[in-house]
């Protein structure tokens, strides 16, 4: 089994590449930020505790979190065939340590880190101009990627909608969260010869055949 991280700063495409190679590949897609969004949604004590950092932009406290990844991982372990994908997990250095500990005692590793780099001008505008669909989760952008009718997702039918943390305050604050706390993880990752860099500053199709490609030369090095 190969497992990868995908790291890169609010809207560089850690979503929508890794749900595209979990698709394409078998592998399966850990998203902290979807587990978290689904205990906001089901208005669980650990969804009322993160809503708050989440609409403003802040990192939700990493012992909120370490207990989501840590059953998500061992919940579809029995599953898993090719690996996993974890999106936006680690954000943070502990976070970073509890993983690969949590990786240990599953008896998994990291085969690698993806670091998706696209510049800092095109990620305000990705993200506020990004909908999505309530049923199905496939992501369209209003000027990159509309989808054919207005407000209704182009594969099954459902409303598009807008997430409560892509307006323009909240992902200025994402953005000083991804600078501040999660950019230390490339220096961290770099010294173990786990990460490799992939240019996400494309539109979605063109950026996956180079993710993909990466992801190969990596594999066979
Ligand atoms: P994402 O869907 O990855 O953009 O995450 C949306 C929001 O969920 C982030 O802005 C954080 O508030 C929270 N979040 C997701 N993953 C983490 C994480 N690993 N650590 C802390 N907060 C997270």
């Amino acid at each position: 089994m190969n497992n990868f991280v995908f790291l890169g700063a609010p809207g560089a495409g850690k979503g929508t590449m890794s749900a595209a190679i979990c698709k394409d590949r078998n592998y399966l897609h850990i998203s902290t930020g979807d587990l978290l969004r689904a205990e906001v949604a089901a208005g669980s004590d650990l969804g009322k505790q993160a809503k708050g950092f989440m609409d403003s932009g802040a990192l939700v406290p990493d012992q909120l979190v370490a207990d989501l990844l840590s059953h998500a991982l061992g919940k579809k372990k029995a599953e898993a065939t090719a690996g996993f994908i974890f999106d936006g997990y680690p954000r943070t250095l502990p976070q970073a340590e509890l993983l690969q500990t949590a990786l240990e005692q599953n008896g998994l590793s990291l085969s690698g880190v993806v670091l998706l780099d696209a510049p800092e001008s095109l990620l305000l505008e990705r993200l506020t101009g990004r909908r999505l669909c309530r049923q199905c989760g496939a992501i369209y952008h209003l000027l990159f990627g509309p989808p054919k009718k207005e407000g209704v997702c182009d594969k099954c039918g459902g409303a598009l909608y807008q997430r409560s943390d892509d307006n323009e305050t909240s992902v200025r604050q994402r953005l000083e969260a991804y600078h501040k706390q999660t950019q230390p993880l490339i220096a961290y990752y770099t010294e173990r010869n786990l990460l490799f860099r992939v240019d996400s500053s494309e539109q979605a199709e063109a950026n996956y055949r180079t993710l993909a490609a990466a992801v190969d030369a990596w594999l066979a090095s």
